[in-house]
């Protein structure tokens, strides 16, 4: 059995105070939701307030980016180290939007799900569980290549980390036409590419296809989340902006319970 698990990223957003409020709001009722996993992705300058928050409450946390070197003259990045000390379970890899506002627009393709690949390898030998984020854009839903879109990061993945390192990771599908438009994609279409992604790992593995957690994520709400999470190769959501009000936020767990 899959353990769903709700992601809240938080992405740039929050103030001390602000996150305090939201913090007490969710863990008022954690009670309902102790069934699942749930895990929050705050701005990295606000880990420790969350850390300290979080610590003994049985739900994670983690940050929406890492770097792929160990350490050095990278400024402004954080490496999987600072992670760990900081008692992160999880990482966001390969989000839309950091590949398409930083520089990624400029890079080549192949190179872009290259590195995405080495961000991954830097978590998982650091003990940390990647959530590898894929998802077509707007105009690579309009043509059909959400499959080979999918396909392409993945496999890119498995021949980088081989298809062992999927044992220690959670995949997001993300079709970038949903992520922040209030358009979530339709359960059915969601589980279809859910399906076809478990599909392509047990070409490779069926034991790592069966228990590895897919999740959805693109304009989940409290009041769209529970027919998504119903289906069978939906294993829980990454929430954007439905993370950051503490009953929206709730229900959202609620309904993966
Ligand atoms: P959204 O964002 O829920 O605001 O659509 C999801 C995400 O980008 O992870």
């Amino acid at each position: 059995m899959r353990k769903p698990l709700v992601a809240g990223n938080w992405k740039m957003n929050g103030s001390s105070e602000s996150n305090k409020a939201l913090l007490e709001g969710i863990l008022s009722k954690a009670d309902t939701f102790s069934d699942i996993e749930v895990a929050l992705f705050p701005p990295s300058v606000y880990l420790q307030q969350v850390q300290s928050a979080l610590t003994g409450t049985g739900l994670s946390w983690g940050t929406q980016n890492l770097s792929q070197f160990e350490k050095g003259a990278y400024t402004g990045e954080i490496s999987a180290s600072m992670l760990v000390d900081f008692g992160c379970k999880y990482v966001l890899i390969g989000h839309s939007e950091r590949r398409c506002l930083y520089a990624e627009l400029d890079l080549d393709q192949c190179l872009l799900d290259r590195i995405i690949a080495e961000k991954y390898e830097m978590a998982v030998r650091a003990g940390i569980t990647p959530i590898i984020c894929i998802g077509e854009s707007p105009d690579e839903h309009a043509v059909g290549r959400t499959e080979e879109v999918v396909l392409r990061l993945l496999d890119t993945v498995i021949a980088h980390q081989g298809v062992e390192g999927l044992a220690h990771t959670v995949l997001a599908y993300e079709p970038v036409w949903a992520i922040g438009t209030g358009r979530s994609a339709t359960p059915e279409w969601a589980q279809d590419v859910h399906s076809f992604m478990r599909q392509r790992v047990a070409k490779h593995d069926k034991e790592i296809a069966k228990n590895i957690r897919i999740l959805y994520g693109g304009s989940i709400k409290g009041n769209n989340a529970a027919p998504l999470f119903l289906q069978p190769d939906i294993d829980g959501g990454l929430v954007g902006g439905g993370s950051l009000d503490a009953d929206e936020f709730v229900k959202i767990c609620q309904a993966a319970v």
